[in-house]
């Protein structure tokens, strides 16, 4: 088995290594659907047992990590084995420096509109092989939501990263996951954030 079930959620046993592997993998491929990887925390899997859309969420999700120490513990109480956390913020820093090995583009949602546009200057300049196919901050009404959905479905980044809060983004990537043409997509937290500084 390689995901053990902690309170009805089905979390990853992959250490960082092989998440990212997976993650190059997919961003590698070039027909396969839009993979959804949640890194989910404590409070995402307490909500998700009363609140039945983001149930949906978790179960649509095509990889979920844990994103805290207590998803750790929990596994080790039920006497199974769950190597280390994979947070949002090291998976996206491990992918954003193997793109000198295996470039590819990004489309950044989230954050207030400076925290966007400084943590995306500084993806450029920091990471070889990261091209920003575009970006907007998180802070949108539904005709601005509507025109950034467009703008990533014209675009087809390889990679779509998501700041709208937990679990905010999750429902996000989810509600739109059809038009969302990318190879990868996943919630940030407060990536852009520390990015940022
Ligand atoms: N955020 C956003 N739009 C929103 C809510 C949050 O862009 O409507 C951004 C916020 O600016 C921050 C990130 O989402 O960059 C994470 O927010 P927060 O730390 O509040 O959420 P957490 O992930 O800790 O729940």
């Amino acid at each position: 088995m390689d995901t053990i079930n902690i309170l009805g959620v089905p979390f990853s046993k992959r250490t960082m290594d092989d998440t990212v592997k997976l993650l190059q993998k997919q961003l590698a491929s070039t027909d396969k659907p839009l993979f959804h990887l949640i890194t989910a925390n404590p409070e995402i899997v307490m909500a998700a047992r009363t609140n039945a859309e983001l149930r949906a969420i978790v179960q649509a999700a095509d990889l979920i990590t844990p994103d805290g120490i207590g998803v750790v513990l929990a596994a080790r109480w039920q006497g199974d084995h769950v190597p280390e956390r994979v947070t949002g913020y090291d998976m996206l820093v491990r992918l954003l420096e193997g793109a000198k090995n295996q470039p590819f583009s990004l489309y950044v949602v989230g954050a207030d509109e400076e925290t966007n546009a400084k943590a995306v200057g500084i993806i450029q300049e920091r990471y070889q092989g990261v091209t920003i196919a575009g970006r907007h901050n998180g802070f949108f009404n539904a005709e601005q939501e509507a025109a950034i959905v467009a703008d990533i479905e014209q675009k087809r980044p390889d990679m779509v990263i998501v700041a709208l809060g937990a679990p905010g983004a999750e429902k996000w990537i989810y509600k739109h996951k059809s038009r969302i043409k990318a190879k990868v997509a996943f919630g940030v937290g407060g990536s852009l954030d520390v990015i940022a500084g």
